[in-house]
């Protein structure tokens, strides 16, 4: 896709920092990493996001995914591995061409995991639910 960014890191046309290709999906530090070893993992083909990605892109992103995450996991002797993958820019998707991310994580790192501060009403869970399975 014209003027995709990522669409232009897997053509070679801006550099990066590669840590893997094969025929389906690219992978590469990120230029502003949250830990060493911070890599985002996208599809060859374009597609904005999870929500409109091809079944067959996102088999190949998301088994990639869990192969450089090892690789990652032993390279850099990480505690631990967040995978994150933003969608839409109120989710914080900066680039619309789908990637996930794999950040290593470290007992001393200082991260934080978000806590949970919405809370059901009573029988609105059930509700919610129901709306969703009738979506599916
Ligand atoms: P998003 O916020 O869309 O989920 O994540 C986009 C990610 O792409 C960010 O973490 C950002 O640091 C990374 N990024 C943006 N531009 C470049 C670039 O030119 N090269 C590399 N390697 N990463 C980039
Ligand atoms: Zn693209």
């Amino acid at each position: 896709m014209k003027n995709c960014l990522f669409c232009k890191i897997i053509k070679g046309e801006i550099p990066s920092t590669k840590v893997y290709e094969d025929e389906n999906i690219f992978a590469f530090l990120d230029i502003n990493p949250n830990n060493i070893g911070h890599t985002l993992v996208i599809p060859k083909k374009h597609s904005r996001n999870i929500l409109d990605i091809e079944e067959r892109d996102l088999k190949n992103v998301i088994m990639g995914v869990q192969k450089i995450s090892q690789a990652i996991k032993k390279a850099v002797s990480a505690d631990g591995i967040n995978v994150m993958n933003n969608n839409e820019p109120v989710a914080g998707q900066v680039i619309f061409h789908t990637h996930f991310h794999i950040i290593p994580r470290f007992e001393s790192d200082g991260y934080k995991h978000w806590k949970g501060k919405t809370k059901y009403a009573e029988g609105e869970a059930e509700q919610v639910a129901e709306k969703i399975r009738k979506e599916i």
